[in-house]
């Protein structure tokens, strides 16, 4: 077991999830993006329904299936494995910052969530 740290202030979930990845292997589960929820964002208790059903069902699948690097920096941290600095979001927003884009196909504007075709099971 290893202690996951805990989200900086104003750091997003897919820099959250980037850079503690980077320490912590990824066991199956939610538990680095329920960390990340517990503590910036204890509100968004829809969190791991939805990014399941973007295709994170553990989180180094998260950062793989649902987000992917919307920069070029972004991109180079991946590729190169070196750090990745977080341009920021508001505190309880578990949307991604700018480095980053959510799976198109999804909507998670303003609280709401749609997805087409998806099964509400
Ligand atoms: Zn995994
Ligand atoms: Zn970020």
């Amino acid at each position: 077991m290893f202690d996951l740290p805990l989200p900086v202030e104003h750091e997003c979930l897919a820099c959250y999830l980037y850079r503690v990845a980077e320490d912590v292997p990824c066991e199956g589960s939610l538990r680095m993006l329920k960390q990340y929820r517990d503590h910036a964002a204890p509100r968004a208790t829809a969190l791991e329904r939805k990014i399941k059903m973007l295709g994170g069902y553990c989180d180094c699948e998260v950062l793989m299936n649902a987000m992917r690097p919307a920069t070029t920096e972004a991109i180079r941290a991946l590729d190169q494995g070196t750090d990745l600095i977080c341009k920021g979001v508001r505190r309880g927003c578990i949307q991604p910052c700018e480095q980053w884009l959510i799976r198109r196909g999804v909507q998670w504007a303003g609280g709401q969530f749609r997805s087409r075709g998806a099964k509400s099971s």
